[in-house]
């Protein structure tokens, strides 16, 4: 049954079960509109948390054993009971988190093609018939599942980076725990209530809500899991990475970024500085591929600062429901912190210009900010900021930009504006981040190409595309010998 009045509890699904939770709640509020109340948030205990992997774990081995089109006619269900309830999952995912409804029935499309890419599969080949150096035998090598995996979730793309870990995960053969993040667990309920229609094998999908802390840690340290697949902070990453290692079970972290787009002197500034804009500023700059770097050659800076202060008036923020450029930040902790590095822009940086705040609600509305005057080594050009800042530093030439681009402990994504063909492939050899794309936006991958980072960004495994069905499964090489 879906929630009609979209004012959502959160609850846990285990073993096909619906469970209430119990304790003090939270109410969580519009961050469009703080006085409007979306729903009420309640947390699992650890035991709860031990339930979820309990079930996941019983459910493994008669969903490890069905045939690749049986999974594949359960992903597909998804995909049609997802599209269904499209509008009513964007609604209040806006609501819940501030993101614009368009972007939004954007996201939510993404996760129903995801289902349908991941559903197909389930029938192609799983491995490789190898020749033997011997003979009559016949070799080969295939995938197998892990086991039970554990999923954990941010909130900034609340239903799409869940789905492209479930689905990989269960077209694999693995069971599923997932715990998505406190900014998108209301969300997170109403799409298993969407999902409870696609009628899923019990115990094979659980969701458990919680604190990172609690929850989180059983999943990490105490709880019988196989694998883990993590996206959100490095410092988070970083703690699931070593408790996974200690372990021995496989884990994948996706973590930050601080992305760069670089803008050379032959580039059209006219159709640059828009698209540019759009990949800094779009989702409040809450996307780990945001532009918040700009590194521009000094022959073309006058033009360039021209260029970004005319693009930005058309950069508005205004609430989600009007789908605005972009909307608020997801909540009042991220208003707090992108706040900080508001000011820190304001006392040691140099405005070039802001985008035009046009709303009288009250909410977690912050101008879009483009700001230079600042060297390399700054906060502001170092560290993630996870909203609507970007900051600009001008540079001699080519060389020096790649230099500059290079010198940040992430390497998400990058992109360089120019019509020189040499240089642009110079970049995409030279530059060290795990997206590189010419005259695009550092964000906007596409769910059927892998993604994902390099250096601090990513513990090196790939998400989305058919490179995830390599972290969800692990290779078994058979030999048969026909005759002795
Ligand atoms: P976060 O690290 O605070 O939380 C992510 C998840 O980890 C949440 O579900 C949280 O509850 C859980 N968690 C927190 N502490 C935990 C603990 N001790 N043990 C286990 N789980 C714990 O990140 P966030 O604020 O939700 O997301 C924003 C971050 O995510 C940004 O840094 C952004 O760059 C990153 N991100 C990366 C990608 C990518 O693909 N590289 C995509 C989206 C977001």
């Amino acid at each position: 049954m879906i929630t009609e009045n979209l004012e959502v509890k959160t609850k846990n699904y285990i073993a096909g079960e619906w469970q209430e939770l119990q304790g003090e709640g939270v109410s969580v509020y519009n961050p469009s509109n703080t006085s409007e109340k979306v729903g009420d948030m309640y947390f699992s205990t650890e035991e709860q948390a031990f339930e979820a992997v309990a079930a996941a774990r019983e459910a493994l081995p008669t969903w490890k054993k069905k045939s690749g089109s049986e999974k594949s006619a359960v992903l597909y269900k998804m995909a049609e009971v997802l599209e269904k309830s499209a509008e009513k999952v964007a609604s209040l995912a806006s609501r819940e988190m501030g993101k614009p409804i368009g972007e939004m029935r954007g996201e939510v499309m993404r996760a129903v093609n995801l289902l349908r890419f991941y559903a197909a599969e389930g029938i192609r080949p799983d491995g490789q018939l190898i020749p033997s150096s011997e003979q009559n035998v016949v070799q080969y090598s295939r995938r197998v599942p892990l086991g039970v995996v554990a999923i954990i979730t941010p909130w900034n793309f609340p239903v799409a980076i869940p789905i492209w870990k479930i689905a990989p995960a269960l077209i694999c053969g693995n069971t599923v725990v997932w715990k998505p993040a406190e900014q998108g667990v209301l969300t997170a309920t109403l799409l298993m209530e969407v999902f409870e229609e696609a009628n899923l094998p019990k115990g094979v999908l659980n969701l458990v809500i919680g604190k990172g802390r609690v929850v989180g840690n059983v999943l990490l340290e105490k709880a019988e899991i196989d694998a883990v697949s993590f996206t959100g902070s490095t410092a988070t990453g970083q703690r699931v990475a070593a408790a996974c290692a200690q372990r021995n079970i496989k884990y994948q972290t996706e973590m930050g970024g601080k992305n760069a787009a670089i803008v050379l002197k032959d580039a059209d500034l006219e159709k640059s500085v828009p698209v540019i804009l759009g990949g800094a500023f779009r989702s409040a700059g809450q996307k780990c591929t945001a532009t918040s770097r700009m590194i521009v050659e000094k022959a073309i800076y006058p033009e360039f600062v021209a260029a970004i202060q005319k693009a930005l008036n058309e950069v508005v923020v205004s609430e989600a429901s009007e789908n605005p450029y972009l909307g608020p930040v997801a909540s009042k902790s991220q208003y707090e912190t992108v706040s900080e590095y508001v000011e820190l822009a304001r006392k040691e940086a140099n405005v070039i210009g802001e985008g035009p705040l046009k709303t009288d609600k009250q909410g977690y509305f912050i101008q879009p900010m483009v700001v230079d005057g600042i060297t390399a080594e700054h906060r502001l050009f170092q560290e993630e900021i996870f909203g609507p800042v970007a900051a600009v530093v001008q540079v001699e030439d080519f060389e020096e930009a790649i230099d500059v681009c290079n010198d940040s402990l992430y390497g998400l994504s990058a992109a360089i504006f120019t019509n020189d063909m040499n240089k642009a492939m110079r970049f995409l050899d030279e530059v060290d981040a795990g997206m590189v794309r010419v005259n695009q936006e550092t964000s906007g991958v596409e769910y059927q190409a892998p993604f994902g980072g390099m250096k601090w960004s990513s513990s090196y495994t790939r998400e989305q595309g058919q490179a995830a069905l390599d972290f969800y499964s692990q290779v078994k090489t058979c030999a048969i010998k026909y005759q002795l």
